[in-house]
C-alpha cells in the first residue's frame, strides 16, 4: 500500500522547526504508532499528523474535490479519511493525544507557531 504521507514536506518541516523554536523535544515518523504519525512528542504522548489538504480532504479550498474521475478520486480520498479516523482512534486508544495539522495552516510560519502553543498547552497540561 501506498504511503499517502511523504517524509520532510515543506510543511511538516514548518511544523518541525516552529515545535523547536517553541522549544519541544520531538521524534520524527514513528513506526510504532498506527498511520506514523509525523511528529510525536515523547514526553508528553502528543502524536502530530502533518496533513495535505487535498490528499486527506480537510474542508478548505485545497481539500476540494476533482471535478474529473470521480470514479477514482470519490472511493480513494474517502479511503483515505476513514484511514485517518481509525488511526487515530487507535493512537488515542494507546493513550497518546492526536495532533493534526492541515497543510493550510502551514504557510504563515509564525501562525502557525501560535497555532501549536495553543493547541499543545491543552495537550500537555497534566
Ligand atoms: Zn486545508
Amino acid at each position: 500500500m501506498a504511503r499517502i504521507r511523504s517524509k520532510g514536506t515543506r510543511p511538516e518541516l514548518q511544523v518541525r522547526s516552529a515545535l523547536h523554536r517553541l522549544g519541544y523535544r520531538f521524534r520524527l515518523h514513528s513506526t510504532q504508532l498506527p498511520g506514523r504519525p509525523d511528529i510525536v512528542l515523547p514526553k508528553y504522548r502528543v502524536a502530530i499528523f502533518v496533513n495535505g489538504c487535498f490528499w486527506h480532504q480537510h474542508r478548505c479550498r485545497l481539500g476540494r474535490m476533482p471535478r474529473s474521475r470521480l470514479d477514482y478520486w470519490v472511493p480513494k480520498l474517502n479511503g483515505n479519511k476513514r484511514r485517518d479516523s481509525r488511526n487515530y482512534r487507535d493512537v488515542k486508544t494507546l493513550g497518546w493525544s492526536v495532533l493534526v495539522v492541515w497543510e493550510c495552516a502551514t504557510r504563515d510560519s509564525r501562525k502557525l507557531q501560535t497555532l501549536l502553543q495553543m493547541r499543545l498547552r491543552t495537550l500537555v497540561v497534566k
